[in-house]
């Protein structure tokens, strides 16, 4: 039996079944990841948006290797240095100016913007409501699968916390009707991922953040995927220039650890008090630690402009394949975060890629998702162009 064969039996054994995964990964660098059998593919994922500095960036290494040989954990009844100066510098990127919560996942950093904003409005008005966008992603806990507008992924979880109602993406007016007199924020995510990857209108976020000032309500963004880069700025939001009260983050945040954040303005920094909102781990010095060396990576390789730059190749090189192939319908996204619309199922299509050596992901709506890692360069995008348009051939070539 091969080595993969032997671990996806073991897998199937013993690990619950939430995924279906067919290939092991053994290791990776920057774009490239290699199988089990020691096969090298390229990852068009980046761990479903996790690596934007790549698998194993070498300064990213080294920060966890030196934290953890220093202090691997404090708790939150002590302070540790490398969170305190990531909130300090996840604040300053923000231009917010306000401060940060710390813990493990997007999910969690959702739930704590919900819970804040919830606290909040608890103080102004009896305020609780949370209105969400259909097709957009928050997470798997309760309340993030309440706030996520999608059947699928609430179906046999009743009773869900109550307080959430939807309202349809790009259609402002839809938002308004969903606003009630108990509603407290509206939360979205500038460029919705698993749901479609689809970005927002610009009409939109800025009527978004109107009526949320009218109404005296919390704008949230969700940046867990959108952020740290992914879109050619640092958060997508910065992209309209609209500015959120609360928005959050995790995926990529700790270049491949596990790490969420907070991240709020001033107005609402001190909304949380002592003990009212917590989590063991959050704030982790290695995660921490990790996630400060992806940060000044992202700044020393300038990621944000090449996100921005080789995000138009791709985009383009896509578009070409829309041109080319009837099943292919259109091609949406920003920056390093595209998905390419298909008639059929998309994932017959990751399977082609996969076959071919790329690494792609499926979303919502029958899209094919490209998240590679911020470090790619023109030539491996092109490479992989190559080996995207043998796959496409091989289906619906002539
Ligand atoms: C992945 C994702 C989440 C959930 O993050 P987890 O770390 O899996 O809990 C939340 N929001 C968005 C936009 C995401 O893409």
């Amino acid at each position: 039996m091969s080595k993969t064969q032997d671990t996806l039996k073991k897998y199937q054994s013993f690990m619950m079944p939430t995924y279906t995964p067919s290939i092991v990964l053994s290791s990776g660098k920057g774009v490239t990841v290699r199988d089990a059998e020691g096969l090298a593919l390229y990852d068009f994922t980046s761990g479903i948006g996790v690596l934007n500095v790549g698998h194993c960036h070498p300064k990213v290494v080294k920060a966890i290797q030196d934290q953890a040989a220093s202090l691997t954990h404090a708790s939150n009844l002590f302070a540790n240095e490398p969170a305190t100066l990531l909130a300090e510098k996840l604040v300053e990127l923000s231009g917010l100016g306000g401060k940060a919560f710390f813990c493990n996942s997007g999910a969690e950093a959702n739930e704590a913007a919900i819970k804040l904003a919830r606290k909040w409005g608890s103080a102004n008005g009896g305020r609780y409501g949370i209105v969400t966008m259909r097709n957009g992603f928050h997470g798997r806990t309760l309340a993030t699968v309440a706030a996520t507008g999608q059947a699928w992924c609430q179906e046999g979880y009743d009773p869900l916390p109550y307080g959430f109602s939807y309202a349809d993406f790009n259609d402002l007016e839809s938002v308004k009707a969903a606003v009630d007199d108990k509603t407290v924020a509206i939360m979205l995510e500038a460029v919705q991922g698993e749901g479609g990857v689809t970005p927002a209108t610009q009409e939109f976020m800025e009527g978004v953040r109107a009526l949320c000032d009218e109404k005296n309500l919390l704008m949230i963004c969700d940046e867990v995927q959108s952020g740290m880069g992914r879109t050619g700025d640092w958060f997508a939001w910065q992209g309209y220039g609209v500015k959120p009260d609360l928005f959050t983050l995790a995926k990529s945040l700790a270049g491949g650890l596990p790490m969420g954040a907070l991240v709020s303005n001033a107005k609402f920094a001190d909304v949380f008090t002592p003990s009212s909102h917590a989590s063991t781990f959050g704030g982790n010095p290695i995660a921490a630690a990790a996630a400060l060396a992806t940060i000044s990576v992202i700044e020393e390789e300038h990621l944000l402009d090449n996100a921005k730059k080789v995000g138009a190749l791709l985009k383009e090189a896509l578009q070409g394949f829309v041109d080319k192939y009837d099943k292919l319908l259109e091609v949406r996204g920003k920056g390093l975060m595209l998905g390419l619309v298909v008639d059929g199922d998309p994932a017959e299509i990751v399977d082609a890629l996969k076959a071919q050596g790329v690494l792609a992901l499926t979303a919502r709506g029958n899209v094919v998702r490209f998240l590679p890692p911020l470090v790619l360069k023109e030539g491996t995008l092109d490479e992989a162009c190559e080996m995207i348009d043998d796959a496409l051939d091989c289906m619906f070539g002539e």
